[in-house]
């Protein structure tokens, strides 16, 4: 059988995983919080069956879900999309990217990513048919380089994917660079999916820089959230897209069948609960707290902590420590602290097509604080 993705093994995030289950290690690899959701979204749930909500909802999601999305998006981005033609509930960011990409990409068209990037980004290109361009962020600060951007726009370049805050390095765009990327985009047909799942995840007072802030960005963009990062709940796989209705009836077509809905109760549950903005709007203090316990416990550590402006994750440089393994590629080292040292990381390799290793891995920080303890006390032996 000719595999349609011959390049492709398991993702490095289920791998990691298991090898951490494996042995036992604290496990900082895979985003995931390991605490709890507010049960108050738990019994939401729970009422949302009891009501009788399980059988199939609208193609489109659940009216009171998309509404409760496009008041918020009003609230937070001043932009009002409209429930019944410009959001969409999907089955995670996971599916909401791929059925962006499959809807617009045709066979033989370019492709924009910005390494290094999100995994899944680049097969799903390849499953439309496209042609996979990578644009590196400028080593090192992860920033956009726009003159390597503006030099791999061709008359085929069909989209870009940008994201931000930015899954690994948790670099966030600014002002600046938002309009940027409208100018630079502004004479093209481009469309924009811009990656937002780590929306309410940005420190220090900075503000999110959402697409939907942009006239000229957002009449382009398919906008993706994911309700799995922003309450706890990853598990749950339940996400939005919006897009102005001509990019969205496109998506629909595509959605309706590949999933075709997104499981009921959930969706109930997730539209009651956003009435109250306090969990989204405490977030970035909360995660803030978390990144800051973990940062001043590397700061101890022979670890040269790279920033983070945002995410639930924290990249380090490994050259310095005392042991020989920091001369691994990433990717073995990881596999090495893992089994040896009981904490689980991610190369940043994983996330280059080319698995360009810069020795640098990326840790997990959503998780409670005896777990980040007891990850620091064994990396600070190295
Ligand atoms: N995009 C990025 C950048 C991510 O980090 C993730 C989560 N790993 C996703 C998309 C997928 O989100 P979901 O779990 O909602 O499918
Ligand atoms: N997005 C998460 C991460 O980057 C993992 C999601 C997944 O396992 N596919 O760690």
């Amino acid at each position: 059988l000719a595999s349609r993705l011959p390049q492709v093994g398991t993702t490095i995030f289920t791998v990691m995983s298991t090898l951490a289950a494996e042995h036992g290690a604290v496990n900082l690899g895979q985003g995931f919080p390991d605490f709890g959701c507010d049960p108050a979204l738990l019994d939401a749930v729970d009422g949302a069956m009891r009501a009788g909500h399980n059988q199939y909802p609208p193609m489109t999601g659940v009216p009171a879900l998309r509404q409760a999305m496009a008041d918020k998006v009003q609230a937070l981005y001043g932009r009002r999309y409209h429930p019944d033609t410009e959001i969409t509930v999907t089955a995670g960011a996971t599916q909401a990217i791929l059925t962006a990409i499959l809807a617009v990409v045709h066979p033989g068209d370019e492709v924009i990513v910005l390494e290094p990037c999100y995994d899944s980004y680049v097969p799903n290109i390849e499953l439309a048919g496209g042609r996979v361009v990578r644009v590196p962020l400028v080593p090192g600060s992860f920033r956009p380089d726009f003159d390597a951007i503006a030099a791999a726009i061709t008359p085929r370049t069909r989209a870009l994917i940008v994201n931000t805050p930015h899954n690994p390095s948790g670099m966030c765009w600014t002002d600046a660079e938002m309009r940027r990327l409208d100018e630079l985009l502004a004479p093209t047909d481009i469309v924009l999916i811009s990656d937002e799942v780590y929306e309410h995840m940005v420190f220090d007072g900075l503000p999110h820089h959402s697409a939907a802030r942009y006239p000229g960005l957002a009449a382009r963009a398919f906008i993706v959230s994911s309700f799995g990062k922003t309450y706890h709940v990853t598990g749950w796989k339940v996400g939005t897209v919006l897009a102005p209705a001509p990019l969205t009836a496109e998506f629909r077509k595509v959605h309706q069948f590949n999933v075709f809905t997104v499981n009921t109760p959930m969706q109930h549950a997730l539209a009651a609960y956003m009435a109250d903005p306090a969990p989204y709007r405490d977030l970035p203090a909360f995660y803030q707290r978390k990144r800051d316990l973990f940062r001043q416990g590397l700061a101890k550590t022979r670890f040269r902590l790279l920033p983070g402006e945002g995410t639930y994750f924290q990249c380090v440089d490994i050259s310095a420590l005392a042991v020989p393994e920091r001369e691994l590629p990433e990717a073995d080292f990881c596999r090495w602290l893992t089994a040896e040292i009981g904490v689980a990381a991610i190369p940043l390799s994983a996330f280059y097509g080319d698995g360009f290793d810069q020795k640098v891995v990326r840790f997990c920080f959503a998780k409670k604080d005896e777990t980040l303890v007891a990850a620091l006390e064994r990396l600070q032996r190295l």
